[in-house]
């Protein structure tokens, strides 16, 4: 059998997140022009006005993109993909995952064990996603997330979804232009549609490398400037 895989970034974020630096815009016109990705998730930190906005503007450059957040739960940080309405931050995990699954999208804990961010790894993510009734039923794990500083933080995620025979994904936590497509998913197909039952049926495979010292360097500086930026812009309200 002859199938084809293709690459997706499942976890993006834009300036529509307080951290993020890169318009919608930029970050499609990145995609296309430099990276060989044919599926996207825009994950933002508890919106989805940025990903709403790649998605009704993605057919012009020719990529597939899944509207998606970062939801700060009250357990650490989950992607959800798929979905069509925002999520609200701090609530607990169990509530996020069933509002998520209520509209259809899937729930992929984010960095699991990252120790510098709110981690789902870090609120006893084994023992909540074991056994047939399970209080975290997430699809995914995010396996490889290629911001973390620490690669045994990875490891350990990439373990404990092999443990809980859980489907590991990859993304790349970009920030900035230069680190979209650093960590990604393999999975059959070509499209989101084909993405979203290869991450059910468990036919996806994570990889990609961590962001080098130069990208951490670039993506503070821009930080740094976009708060200063804000900060001097005169108040509207
Ligand atoms: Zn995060
Ligand atoms: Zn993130």
């Amino acid at each position: 059998m002859n199938t084809q895989w293709s690459k997706a970034d499942l976890h993006i974020h834009t300036n529509y997140s307080s951290d993020g630096t890169a318009s919608v815009v930029d970050v499609l016109e990145h995609v296309v022009k430099h990276t060989d990705l044919r599926v996207i998730a825009i994950t933002d930190h508890d919106t989805i006005d940025g990903a709403l906005e790649a998605r009704r503007i993605a057919r012009a450059y020719g990529i597939d993109v899944i509207v998606g957040e970062e939801i700060s739960t009250a357990d650490g940080h989950m992607l959800a993909l798929f979905i069509e309405q925002m999520v609200p931050p701090g609530q607990p995990a169990s509530t996020s995952i069933a509002a998520v699954h209520a509209q259809g999208g899937l729930c992929i804990p984010a960095h699991p064990y990252g120790w510098r961010v709110p981690s789902m790894g870090h609120a006893r993510l084994r023992e909540r996603c074991a056994g047939s009734d399970r209080e975290w039923p997430v699809d995914a794990i995010e396996v490889f997330n290629a911001s973390l500083w620490l690669p045994q933080n990875n490891r350990m995620a990439a373990e404990a979804a092999r443990n809980l025979n859980i489907p590991g994904c990859g993304g790349s936590d970009s920030h900035h232009l230069p680190t979209i497509g650093l960590g990604y998913t393999l999975f059959a197909g070509h499209s989101a549609s084909d993405l979203r039952q290869a991450i059910q049926t468990g036919q996806i495979q994570a990889g990609g490398t961590a962001w080098g010292w130069i990208h951490n360097i670039e993506f503070i500086a821009l930080w740094v400037h976009g708060m200063t930026q804000r900060a001097l812009k005169p108040s509207t309200s």
